[in-house]
């Protein structure tokens, strides 16, 4: 609150005596809303009506800004609600990867998988090399995450984690707490349960490479599962260069590209030409590959996305299938 009056405080009057004219305004009282008073004064009128103006027009200014962060925390927690239902529903996601309980509130980012709040915690004790713990009603839920977890699911991960059961029993919601970490444990340190390399003689990096130009995602995660960080990193070979991520860059594969970061593939490799990763994301006009390799390092390099030609190329869209990222699958086919 804020008004123009005269003094109201005799100690300031007792202190600062003044004329009958003088006392006719100058002074103004500024009034908070927990009704603490500022008594000011200034030497003329136009100057008192200054010091009114900056000062309404600041109150006024504040409001707006506190109006406008308000607004964008609503429409973040919408957006953020709408990616959680949507995870939400994907197939097998109605009932916790490991134990099956209902209603899981709980995913691991790189398994793509939700979990009840009980194996989260086991999750949690695996590290993050194996299992990136969110909470799905806590945590923010930026538009990258809820794309891999949208993508992948707890159906399409225990195909991959579970494949090979081979008369093993899953613990259920009742079982204990020590026999669901026996089955974590054995589940994604020891991978007791993942299904084998499909092709034992083709190499793994090799493989990885023709999964991420063919964008099977089934395959990637489980050649992801299976690599080391040396295979996850390799190279069409000599005279190229190119990683995994170089050519999920370059199809603009929002979700790919974020668990080969995950998974440990090199976001500053360069191929054969000096290029980054970088390069290729913003030559196929990724936006959001762009930002996720600059969010874990990618050196941003002098040529920024709005330099890049755009007359073929369409912003935002992680589903992008211009020229330049047609290019580059064109040429990783006929090298594969
Ligand atoms: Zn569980």
């Amino acid at each position: 609150m804020f008004k123009c009056t005269h003094p109201q405080s005799p100690v300031e009057r007792s202190r600062c005596p003044k004329t009958p004219e003088q006392e006719d305004s100058f002074e103004f009282i500024i009034v908070s809303l927990t009704g603490q008073t500022w008594n000011f004064e200034a030497s003329t009128y136009e100057e008192r009506e200054l010091w009114v103006q900056a000062i309404e027009s600041q109150i006024f200014a504040s409001l707006q800004s506190c109006e406008s962060i308000k607004n964008k925390s609503r429409l973040g927690s919408q957006s953020d609600a709408m990616a959680i239902q949507s995870i939400r529903n994907v197939r097998g996601n109605s009932f916790c990867v490991d134990c099956d309980a209902p209603n899981p509130d709980w995913a691991s980012l790189n398994l793509g998988a939700v979990m009840c709040i009980e194996c989260s915690g086991m999750h949690r004790n695996l590290g993050t090399h194996l299992s990136r713990v969110r909470s799905l009603d806590l945590d923010d839920w930026p538009v990258e995450l809820s794309m891999v977890m949208t993508a992948i699911g707890n159906a399409m991960a225990n195909s991959v984690w579970e494949g090979c059961l081979e008369g093993y029993t899953k613990p259920g919601s009742d079982s204990t707490r020590e026999e669901k970490e026996r089955w974590i444990r054995a589940k994604y340190e020891q991978k007791l349960f993942l299904v084998g390399l499909p092709q034992s003689d083709v190499p793994l990096g090799q493989q990885l490479l023709r999964a991420v130009v063919e964008d099977d995602l089934r395959l990637v995660v489980l050649l992801l599962a299976h690599g080391t960080k040396e295979e996850v990193n390799e190279t069409y070979g000599d005279g190229d260069g190119r990683t995994a991520l170089h050519l999920s860059c370059a199809m603009a594969n929002v979700v790919i590209t974020q668990l080969l970061i995950w998974y440990g593939v090199d976001v500053k490799s360069q191929d054969a030409r000096g290029q980054t990763p970088l390069s290729y994301a913003k030559r196929a006009g990724s936006q959001e590959c762009a930002d996720i390799l600059v969010q874990h390092g990618c050196p941003n390099d002098s040529s920024s996305l709005s330099s890049v030609p755009m007359s073929n190329v369409s912003l935002r869209n992680p589903n992008i299938n211009n020229n330049n990222a047609q290019c580059e699958l064109n040429r990783s086919i006929s090298i594969m």
